[in-house]
């Protein structure tokens, strides 16, 4: 039999969003935290066109996506890397990093692939708890810090807790790190996050070169399904990133829908307010009946609850898919016609 790498054997499987009610019901799926609308036209008829050239590679650099996006949040295009997801450019910052006997600190609960991806590396995992309120313990994290820590990873906003990390705290925070160790900001949902409370790591990169922000098309561009996602930070740091990545990391496809999606970035980002507004409607009702919802900074709610599995169960008897996490119960953002459909199972919770 193959024998794994101790750490690969001992890492935990990622376990993705239910997809589909055990019952045969029409799903409605707020599992996974994608955004409940279709592509834009345009960026369908950009995908359809690219479709006659699939005989081809695409760009290795995506070369024109980098410099999109580099348009898009002011950096230099060099400052940008692409990859299939901000969950592959996560991993490849980690490998990049992290060995056996190094140490790689990140908060707990929060995304599951950081497990995994310490796993991978072999690495010893530093899970950092969050306060009460869900918001990262920076402090601690910043005493959980020794000379064996390699890799910092922050999720801002957090998933699945929603809690945002505001700018002077990140600001604090990396003044304790030292520059050799990278820190990895994941923004995957930074898009939904009210400003003030959320600081934009990008405008961070001059003063910390140790800095590298994560950004995904997954999320609010709603392009989960293609699988595109960057990596920001400057050079010192950015490289390190690339170094670790394989060639030609998002399919031509992915590459032209990003593109078209920052080219429609005013169209989409009345998406997102649409769904900040649906969050903010939901969060009221579910408060209403009685359950702790603390706000939330991204496209989804978190309810913490001590059965949260059993909730979920009850919830996909309705063909309502959520996400049970130890703690509490996360559920995305849907329609409002979806919202309607979660609370009204929600209400035969006891
Ligand atoms: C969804 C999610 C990701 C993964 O996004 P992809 O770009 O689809 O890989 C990364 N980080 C967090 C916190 C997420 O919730």
């Amino acid at each position: 039999m193959v024998k794994a790498k101790e750490s690969v054997a001992a890492a935990a499987e990622y376990v993705a969003g239910k997809q589909t009610a055990g019952n045969g019901l029409a799903p409605v799926r707020l599992a996974a935290n994608e955004t409940p609308y279709p592509p834009l036209p345009s960026v369908r008829e950009a995908v359809v066109e690219a479709l006659s050239g699939l005989n081809r590679y695409p760009n290795p650099s995506g070369a024109r996506l980098r410099s999109v996006i580099a348009e898009h949040l002011g950096v230099d295009p060099g400052q940008v890397t692409i990859g299939p997801g901000a969950g592959a450019l996560c991993e490849r910052a980690v490998l990049a990093t992290c060995s056996p006997g190094d140490e790689l600190i990140y908060p707990s609960p929060s995304f599951p692939g950081y497990s995994a991806y310490a796993g991978v590396s072999g690495a010893k995992a530093v899970r950092v708890p969050l306060t009460e309120d869900g918001a990262h313990d920076l402090a601690a994290m910043a005493a959980a810090i020794t000379p064996r820590t390699k890799a910092i990873i922050l999720c801002s906003p957090n998933n699945p807790t929603g809690a945002a990390i505001p700018e002077a705290e990140l600001r604090g925070f990396l003044a304790k790190v030292p520059t050799e160790c990278l820190v990895v900001l994941d923004q995957a949902y930074v898009e939904f996050a009210d400003p003030d409370g959320c600081a934009r790591g990008h405008l961070l990169l001059p003063d910390h070169p140790n800095l590298v922000v994560l950004r995904t098309f997954s999320k609010a561009y709603g392009l989960a399904g293609l699988r595109a996602g960057y990596a920001v930070g400057q050079p010192g740091a950015i490289d390190v990133v690339r170094k670790a990545q394989t060639p030609f990391q998002i399919n031509s496809l992915g590459q032209v829908a990003a593109v078209a999606s920052l080219r429609a970035h005013d169209e989409l980002a009345e998406r997102v307010a649409e769904v900040v507004a649906e969050r903010e409607w939901l969060r009221e009702r579910v408060a209403g009946l009685g359950l702790a919802v603390p706000p939330s900074h991204g496209n989804f709610l978190w309810l913490p609850m001590p059965d949260p599995r059993g909730a979920a169960g009850v919830l996909e008897s309705q063909a309502v898919l959520t996400r049970p996490q130890p703690g509490g119960l996360r559920v995305t953002i849907g329609t409002r016609e979806e919202n309607e459909r979660f609370l009204a199972a929600l209400r035969l919770l006891d």
